[in-house]
């Protein structure tokens, strides 16, 4: 089926390749994120427990924006707990 969700990937994509997206802030529960749209610039924040919010006006569950910035924090964020996080970046020893 064509349609909006195709649309929204095409859109993600060309977000992602043109270089308009940014990490702008890393907490350990949570990651945001600002993509640079056509018409207006847009954080998305995504949370340890996977879900995650727009800023901008689309009525889409999931934007193109949140797309996009997925595909920046998505596979080396996402799949980790802080947990895991904590123990490969750190060590064992230096958890609190
Ligand atoms: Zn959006």
């Amino acid at each position: 089926m064509m349609g909006l969700r195709s649309n929204v990937a095409r859109k993600a994509e060309r977000l992602f390749n043109e270089g308009r997206i940014s990490i702008i802030e890393a907490h350990p529960k949570f990651m945001r994120t600002e993509v640079v749209g056509d018409s207006a610039t847009y954080r998305q924040t995504h949370y340890a427990d996977k879900t995650v919010s727009c800023t901008c006006p689309s009525h889409e569950e999931i934007c193109s924006h949140i797309v996009a910035s997925r595909k920046v924090v998505g596979k080396k964020y996402r799949p980790l707990n802080f947990q895991e996080l904590n123990e490969s970046v750190f060590g064992d020893d230096n958890i609190v």
